[in-house]
């Protein structure tokens, strides 16, 4: 446990205990809070302390808890019927939610939606159907990336050694290093991006000399990778990728699990890149805390036969009404457009405080999907871990939801709709704690 217990109340100290002593040990858990409701942007706690969610249930609440229109169509369906089976069965909620998931989908043309229950069984279908249609059986992953944790996905998640450590991965997968501007992991040539870099190191050294590329069933990759540290991509480097699927009949597999349903301005991040995908994998967002996920992509590529893929569970009436009313929401309320707003302003927030804050090494992002990584110097870039956690707890113990991600980031995801007083108070609560982990750690 990583948290302090005194940051508890009465009430949370007792029912953490309660919890330790039953719960898998496996699971992180960032600070002491124990939740009895939510609303908007809005948690408390059991002991009634009121906090600010500027992490959304690690991006998922984007149109914020409970939203009434969700709250409805949930109620309504809970009076029809909770389940009967996709896999053997028909029902319109999944029809309409596999409609509006195909016009929105970042794909031109007709295409298909296969529902799993979250974004592990995404990444899952997207790696079967990339194999079953290409008849190849090898993969490019990133360094960095985080994908879910089965062990289809888990061979592909790299950003984290304590993920992967004491299980065997299920898939071949080579990873290259994600291309991250602020901290290149290839030497760059002149004036060459991270991106070049990277594209470089794949065809002239892997494909040369240990991966045949007919042998690649797919790459997959984050359009802005999540939990390895908010890092946005080199400019032009998603549409490299894309050429050079397209030149080996490799599939272009992105992973949208955090980044998608409007996070970053766009219902999908790599609406930026202008390129197409062949399969998009999504969960998280979609379905507001609902458990659902899947893979959309071209009618053409999901065209796999009857058994060949399923789920009891996957696109459950309960969590297609949510997620439809949810997709709804985003476009009734002009959500995009709101995500893009408020993004900026917490971006521009935060680079004023660079000037300010000695430790704010980079503050990067799209949209909702804000990160900011922490040095204790600018110049070595050395990375300020114990400042990080002590910015987190501090802004916990004053009524502020942060996560970290990466090594030393700290990421802010709060639901789209977020009103503008939330986001003013939370960065001054953040700043806060910043001021008094610089006091401590610089
Ligand atoms: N892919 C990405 C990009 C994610 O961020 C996550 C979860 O954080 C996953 C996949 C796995 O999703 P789940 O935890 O629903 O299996």
């Amino acid at each position: 446990m990583k948290f302090s217990m005194a940051a508890a109340g009465p009430l949370g100290r007792a029912l953490i205990e309660r919890d330790h002593d039953v719960l898998s040990p496996s699971y992180t858990r960032e600070y002491a809070l124990v939740v009895d409701k939510a609303e908007g942007s809005e948690v408390w706690d059991i002991d009634g302390r009121r906090y600010i969610d500027f992490m959304a249930g690690i991006a998922v609440l984007n149109v914020g808890h409970r939203h009434p229109r969700v709250v409805e169509a949930v109620r309504e369906q809970i009076d029809k019927f909770w389940h009967i089976c996709l896999a053997d069965f028909y029902y319109p909620q999944a029809v309409e939610l596999a409609e509006k998931l195909s016009a929105v989908a970042p794909m031109n043309g007709r295409n298909r939606v296969y529902f799993g229950n979250s974004g592990t069984e995404a990444v899952e279908a997207a790696i079967k159907l990339a194999m079953y249609k290409t008849g190849r059986t090898r993969f490019i992953g990133f360094l960095g990336a985080f994908h879910g944790r089965t062990l289809g996905s888990l061979s592909f998640t790299a950003s984290k050694s304590v993920q992967r450590a004491n299980y065997v991965s299920g898939v071949k997968v080579y990873h290259l290093p994600y291309p991250n501007e602020y901290r290149p992991i290839l030497a760059k040539k002149n004036q060459e991006s991270c991106g070049h870099a990277v594209i470089h190191y794949l065809e002239d050294m892997i494909f040369r000399t240990t991966l045949a590329p007919e042998d690649v069933a797919a790459i997959v990759v984050e359009p802005i990778q999540g939990e390895g540290g908010y890092i946005v991509p080199s400019p032009g480097f998603f549409a490299k990728l894309r050429e050079i699927c397209d030149r080996h009949g490799i599939m272009l597999i992105v992973d949208e699990i955090q980044s998608g349903a409007g996070r970053t301005g766009k219902w999908w991040a790599i609406e930026h890149e202008g390129v197409e995908p062949d399969i998009v994998c999504f969960a998280k967002g979609v379905g507001s805390g609902m458990p659902i996920g899947g893979i959309i992509a071209p009618e053409a590529i999901m065209d796999w036969k009857p058994g060949s893929h399923g789920s009891t569970f996957g696109g459950n009436p309960i969590a297609a009404i949510s997620a439809l009313a949810t997709l709804q929401v985003i476009e009734e309320e002009n959500l995009l457009a709101r995500a893009e707003e408020t993004g900026r302003y917490i971006k521009d927030a935060l680079i004023e405080m660079e000037g300010r804050h000695p430790s704010l090494g980079d503050v990067r992002g799209r949209g909702l999907m804000v990160g900011m990584e922490f040095v204790k110097d600018r110049e070595t870039k050395e990375r300020a871990v114990q400042l990080r956690d002590y910015v987190i707890q501090h802004a916990f113990e004053d009524g502020l939801l942060l996560i970290p991600c990466g090594t030393n980031s700290i990421r802010m995801t709060p639901p789209l709709n977020i009103p503008h007083h939330l986001v003013e108070e939370g960065l001054h609560k953040f700043e806060a704690a910043l001021t008094a982990a610089e006091a401590k750690y610089m």
